[in-house]
């Protein structure tokens, strides 16, 4: 959504307020399963105006140890200063990307500023629990599901170690 703060602008009021859905692209293996919900509002306090925002979005994902799946809801709140395009510097900008709201045409780009904070605010990994005990390296199967036995079959069945020796012998 492109907000018009042209009232806030001419002074006509000091606060504007705001609440919509964003639809959310899927990012890497995270897939939104609703619209992001933002909320916020712009206020004008003596000439220095800020741009605070709410979004929060459901989504699913997979459990970086055991593949399960992990279903959350990603929340993120930031306020940033508006500025009028021109007033900062580039250089400025660049530095402090994530400080600024910049206004064009006498509006602001929320959309914009809710996609960038979900790629820069979003963990790259989750867990389905803090101590999620991952799989077992040996046969794959999930450790929380139970002990798999692997454990126990690390040491060589003598019988085999036999059956070996005689094919190490076969092939010399
Ligand atoms: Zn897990
Ligand atoms: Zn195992």
């Amino acid at each position: 959504m492109k907000l018009d703060i042209g009232s806030l602008l001419r002074g006509e009021t000091d606060v504007i307020e705001f609440e919509f859905d964003l639809a959310a692209e899927a990012m890497g293996d995270v897939e939104f399963s609703k619209d992001a919900h933002v909320v916020g509002k712009v206020t004008d306090n003596g000439g220095y105006i800020q741009l605070h925002l709410n979004a929060e979005v459901p989504f699913i994902t997979q459990c970086a140890r055991c593949m399960d799946e992990v279903r959350d809801v990603f929340k993120t709140e930031m306020t940033l200063t508006v500025a009028a395009e021109g007033t900062v510097s580039d250089e400025e900008l660049e530095e402090n990307m994530d400080e600024y709201a910049i206004v064009t045409n006498g509006c602001i780009d929320i959309d914009e500023q809710v996609r960038e904070a979900l790629i820069l605010d979003f963990p790259m990994r989750f867990l389905c629990s803090e101590d999620c005990p991952g799989l077992c390296p040996i046969c794959g199967k999930k450790k929380a599901d139970g002990d798999c036995g692997c454990s126990d079959k690390k040491e060589v069945d003598p019988r085999l170690a036999v059956l070996q020796s005689i094919i190490d012998q076969l092939d010399e």
